[in-house]
């Protein structure tokens, strides 16, 4: 430090650095308020099942409305969440919140919740996840579980234990974001997984990129031979729709479906995806 102290661009790197390091701070003490303050809520994004032409699913994500910066975005603010801890118990209002909202939706419809790799090694997530099923009496049949390679990198005792004890509640494991961690696939040896959610960035470039269509093709080989179902995430538009479908992947998520909705909003998505039915099977009437 005291050598750079003539130079002026140093002192203004410090400037920046002591700038963004403030709003951090800033960020931590708002996080922190903003649990007690209830400005987090979920919003819920349809999941649609091609074999079974409805919506089977609805996958929770969460929303702070932030008082000055209006919705911050979750890919901002869960990491922050992990460093400083505030993931548990973040984590744990998500998992309440979803298990009560999905309790009222029709018996057919499920509901999915992402689980960080730093709530995963909690001690308390199975606990919060049986908890929340009895005081939501939502059938653990119904709700599915989302979580990253990240979680899998470390192949350990505790991972596979944990993994069973979810398991023996009742409940769905989905792998999030498909083949973009850093993980060998050993452990898809070591734990049956029921679902394998393709990589947003895969599915983007599966109309217009040979790759893309070979690694979806190869990713719904490998999943279906270990007797898994495959999600294509991100489709946003009809050609990527169709193709998803005619590479044999068994549910798609995205914006030409649907955007996330608010929970008061989670019917009226139902109803109107049954109408569409009603009227038509082809696929140019479901983004509509
Ligand atoms: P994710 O679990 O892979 O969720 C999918 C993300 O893709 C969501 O972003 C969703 O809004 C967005 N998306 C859906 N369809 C499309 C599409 O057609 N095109 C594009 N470009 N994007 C689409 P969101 O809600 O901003 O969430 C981002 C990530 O934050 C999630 O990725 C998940 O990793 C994390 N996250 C969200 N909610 C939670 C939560 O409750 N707990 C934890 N631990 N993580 C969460
Ligand atoms: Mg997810
Ligand atoms: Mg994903
Ligand atoms: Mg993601």
């Amino acid at each position: 430090r005291a050598k750079a102290e003539g130079s002026g661009v140093w002192r203004f790197f410090e400037t920046e650095m002591d700038e963004s390091l403030q709003k951090r701070r800033a960020l931590e003490l708002d996080l922190r308020d903003a649990m007690t303050n209830g400005q987090f809520e979920l919003v819920y994004q349809p999941i649609y099942n091609l074999k079974l032409e409805k919506i089977c699913r609805f996958e929770a994500l969460l929303r702070w409305r932030h008082p000055q910066l209006g919705l911050v975005s979750p890919e901002k603010f869960i990491p922050v969440a992990e460093e400083i801890g505030l993931i548990i118990r973040l984590g744990e209002w998500v998992i309440d919140q979803a298990c009560q909202q999905a309790a009222s939706w029709p018996d057919d419809i499920k509901v999915s919740v992402n689980v960080s790799s730093v709530q995963f090694r909690s001690p308390r997530l199975v606990e919060a996840f049986s908890s929340a099923l009895m005081h939501s009496r939502l059938p653990a049949g119904r709700l599915e579980i989302e979580i990253t390679e990240s979680v899998l990198l470390t192949n350990s005792t505790e991972t596979m234990a944990t993994l069973h004890k979810l398991r023996s509640l009742g409940l769905r494991i989905a792998i999030d974001d498909f083949g973009t961690g850093y993980s060998s696939l050993s452990y898809l040896q070591s734990f049956p997984f029921d679902k394998l959610k393709i990589d947003q960035s895969f599915v983007h470039d599966l109309t217009s990129t040979e790759g893309s269509k070979l690694i979806v093709r190869a990713i719904v080989s490998l999943g279906k031979s270990l007797g898994m179902q495959i999600t294509a995430e991100g489709v946003e538009n009809i050609a990527q729709f169709d193709q998803a479908a005619a590479e044999g992947c068994d549910e798609v998520q995205g914006f030409f479906l649907s955007k996330p909705v608010s929970a008061p909003q989670v019917s009226s998505v139902i109803r109107k995806f049954e109408r569409r039915r009603g009227t038509s099977r082809s696929s140019r009437k479901l983004g509509k």
